[in-house]
């Protein structure tokens, strides 16, 4: 791998309940040379998460701290928690040439967005608002009040779907799924990336400099 080259960023938003962490897992389940960014939150841990799996969970006080060491790459409040996204583990995957996948809000997105603009950004969409109110109440992990809530912010959420390049709408799973490894796959392949990537063929085939020109 050539030292210059440097992994993607794909960055994943969607409102509460359009289904993206079950298709990101199943994702990274079939693409090893994804790492998943692990946010930290405020938030109260729900059942069936694990403490340094789904998030790092962090008491307000630790929050600020990292947030006020430099330590986070972005940071934003959502739902009434604050969340953030550690910098070293992400800039320590793509200077390895791993591509990051980062879940996170249209806040986040735009802060990652400065420091990466070539960053991929993905929005996954319910089939139908009916669909993302029954799949939030299916969960059953948060009360009504929060759901009812939750339904509010999801509007406000959709409506940055524009910032993102690619929206996929989570009708079907094996089809959004096969959706999203198009994506990955299409921005693995463009020809900055390929001749990062393949920098000694590019040379022998005496193409670099056609790329280092665009
Ligand atoms: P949840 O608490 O349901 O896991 O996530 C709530 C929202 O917070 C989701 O929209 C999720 O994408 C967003 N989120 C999770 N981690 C981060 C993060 O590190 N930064 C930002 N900006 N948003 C995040």
């Amino acid at each position: 791998m050539p030292a210059t080259f440097h992994g993607n960023v794909f960055l994943v938003a969607a409102p509460s309940g359009a289904g993206k962490s079950s298709l990101v897992n199943a994702l990274l389940a079939q693409e090893p040379n994804i790492e998943l960014s692990i946010s930290c939150t405020t938030r109260p841990m729900r059942p069936g998460e694990t403490n340094g799996q789904h998030y790092h969970f962090v008491s307000l006080e630790q929050y600020q701290q990292l947030r006020d060491s430099n330590n986070l790459l972005e940071h934003a409040e959502v739902h009434g928690n604050f969340y953030g996204t550690p910098a070293q583990p992400v800039e320590q995957a793509l200077a390895t040439g791993k591509d990051v996948l980062l879940e996170i809000d249209w806040q986040g997105a735009r802060q990652v967005r400065e420091r990466f603009p070539k960053a991929i950004g993905i929005f996954i969409l319910p089939p139908s608002i009916q669909a993302l109110e029954e799949r939030l109440r299916k969960r059953g992990q948060d009360d009504d009040s929060v759901i009812a809530r939750r339904l509010l912010a999801a509007g406000g959420e959709m409506a940055h779907v524009g910032e993102f390049q690619y929206a996929i709408i989570n009708d079907d799973f094996d089809v959004a799924l096969a959706q999203l490894q198009a994506i990955i796959q299409a921005s693995r392949l463009r020809t900055a990336q390929q001749a990062a990537r393949y920098a000694d063929l590019f040379d022998q085939l005496g193409i670099s400099a056609s790329v280092a020109a665009n």
